[in-house]
């Protein structure tokens, strides 16, 4: 089962490596990302596909588990922190969900603040 925060994060992942791609390679390949990142993109999916959190996952950025490797972390790092900022302006709901995401699990407690779905 493909629960809807999977999905979510998954979009948001692929909408931030495409952004990052532009800015930084030229990927000039149909798809828009260049080998590196399309690499990128599949690691980070068989980690969320992976995770251990299943549905009860925080977002990628809180998560106290490190399931990426070393390099892999380290590309992903730089992506979010190109592409989070401007996630904001073009996509403010994904963006928004991201950070809801994030809050969310903030403080052990576990607060369902419901983001009403569409
Ligand atoms: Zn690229």
């Amino acid at each position: 089962m493909t629960s809807r925060r999977v999905r979510r994060e998954k979009k948001t992942i692929g909408v931030m490596v495409a952004m990052y791609c532009r800015a930084h390679h030229c990927p000039g390949e149909a798809g828009g990302l260049c080998r590196q990142c399309r690499d990128l993109l599949a690691y980070a999916e068989a980690r969320i596909d992976r995770c251990v959190f299943r549905d009860s996952k925080p977002a990628c950025n809180r998560c106290r588990v490190h399931c990426y490797g070393r390099q892999m972390r380290d590309e992903v790092r730089s992506v979010m922190r190109f592409a989070g900022p401007r996630m904001m302006g073009a996509h403010p709901v994904l963006a928004v969900m991201h950070l809801a995401d994030g809050f969310r699990y903030r403080g052990g407690e576990r607060r369902e603040t419901r983001t009403t779905p569409r």
